[in-house]
């Protein structure tokens, strides 16, 4: 039995989603591994839409285990809020049906405001950070300062933790012109909420070791996408966490040598929220073009994604830091009717040529894509579900992709609806 990683290949918003619940549909048990509600799935299941941006993905089919790893940061209040929503629609949540990591740190309501007033302060650029207090939350963590899930079923320890969180937020917060804590009011907060997440509290690692040795099929769902990795993003337009397919086993305490195959999610061209570097960003017709065809516009939001032709150099590049046995191409359906499509296939710095994203900011800066033009198609691949459905240009175009990234492609995507893919590799296949 196979436990498969699925993680971003680019930065976001590759279409995650349509994969992970066709995954989910054949896995025993679904968990996350890192980043906080800022997820956003949408999931449509027999015509209901479920919402879901902190809960993994299984958690609106039935006879599933859902987990929520140590790696993840956990807003309490989000929890209850995003567990009474689903119910409401009908879903059943329960502790055999949903597990929440002892060790996972929370998010407080102080790290939503600190996020909130440091994006606000204007005199270096904005991360972009969603402002749900992620990165506080995780800086926390680092600092050994974290309130963490099981601390809230003790409230001489919970104590303890608030107060050793506040020496360091309060000190912060009169240096950016902010109110003390209010640490009562805090503290009774926690203790009002934390019945909604002790309920859920496991030892996960375990459970996790557990399945995995009783042959059960697990589905690791990743969030945003390893361009936004910590350590290996385009930092510092980055998220908080680590995205890589590396973080599945430290987020939920399996070892790395349970993981059997990883499936790295790409869009057919490239897309980005915010600040930070895109060397093969479009600005003229074409972009224009693949952002209207491409939907490609912040679900929560609302704001423009930024566009840009396939950059292989970077999906490369992410594929061998996440070790990416096989991807799933999405959105090729978008690339329809261009008459020539392009791929960056290197960057060239100061006149020499690279094949790799290099670190230094500046350097990054000057790097110019090298692009390998290639012919597109004029018919429609949208709805495709066999390669015979694909025009041959589309189908060079995906061989390419695979030849330029060194990895194969294991899903294609034609479509948003669930139907409409080509399977090549199944991940969870022994
Ligand atoms: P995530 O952030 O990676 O989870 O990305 P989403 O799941 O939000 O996907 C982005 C959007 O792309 C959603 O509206 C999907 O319905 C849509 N989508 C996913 N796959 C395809 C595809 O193959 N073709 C088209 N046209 N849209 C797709």
């Amino acid at each position: 039995m196979a436990n498969v990683v699925v993680v971003g290949a680019q930065w976001g918003d590759e279409g995650k989603g349509k994969i992970v619940d066709w995954l989910s549909e054949r896995a025993d048990v679904i968990a996350r591994f890192q980043g906080g509600h800022n997820a956003g799935h949408t999931l449509v299941i027999d015509g209901e839409v479920f919402k879901l941006s902190l809960l993994p993905s299984g958690i609106v089919r039935g006879g599933k285990l859902s987990v929520i790893g140590n790696g993840v940061v956990l807003d309490p209040w989000h929890l209850k809020k995003e567990i009474e929503g689903l119910r409401s629609q009908g879903v059943t949540i329960t502790p055999e049906t949903l597990m929440i990591a002892e060790n996972a740190p929370l998010i407080l309501p102080i790290h939503g405001e600190l996020d909130r007033v440091r994006e606000a302060q204007a005199s270096v650029a904005k991360i972009g950070t969603t402002g749900r207090g992620i990165g506080p939350a995780y800086e926390d963590k680092v600092g050994r300062r974290s309130v963490r899930v099981a601390d809230l079923a003790d409230d001489a320890t919970l104590e303890l933790r608030v107060d050793r969180a506040l020496v360091h937020h309060d000190a912060l917060r009169r240096g950016l012109g902010l109110e003390p804590v209010d640490r009562d009011a805090l503290l009774a907060d926690l203790r009002a909420i934390a019945p909604s997440v002790l309920e859920y509290a496991a030892p996960v690692w375990k459970v996790l070791n557990e399945q995995r040795r009783a042959g059960k099929r697990i589905l690791f769902e990743g969030a945003q996408g390893a361009l936004l990795d910590i350590d290996f993003g385009t930092y510092p337009f980055v998220t908080s966490s680590n995205v890589i397919a590396g973080q599945a086993a430290t987020g939920t305490g399996i070892g790395p040598g349970s993981i059997d195959f990883v499936l790295g999610i790409v869009k057919a061209y490239t897309t980005r929220v915010g600040e930070g570097p895109f060397p093969a960003e479009l600005h003229d017709d074409d972009g224009q073009r693949l952002g209207e065809r491409g939907h490609e516009f912040g679900t929560v939001t609302g704001r423009k994604r930024r566009c840009g032709w396939f950059d292989a150099v970077l999906v490369r590049q992410t594929c061998a830091t996440s070790g990416v046995n096989g991807i799933a191409l999405t959105k090729l359906d978008v690339l329809d009717g261009f008459e020539t499509l392009k791929i960056c296939v290197g960057y060239e710095l100061d006149g020499t040529r690279l094949d790799y994203l290099p670190i230094a900011a500046d350097q990054q800066a000057r790097c110019t894509p090298v692009f390998e033009e290639m012919p597109g198609w004029s018919q429609s691949t949208e709805g495709a579900r066999s390669w015979a459905d694909l025009p041959a240009e589309a189908i060079k175009y995906v061989r390419r992709v695979e030849e330029l990234i060194d990895c194969p492609v294991a899903l294609l995507s034609t479509s948003p609806e669930r139907e409409d893919t080509i399977l090549v590799t199944d991940p969870f296949a022994d």
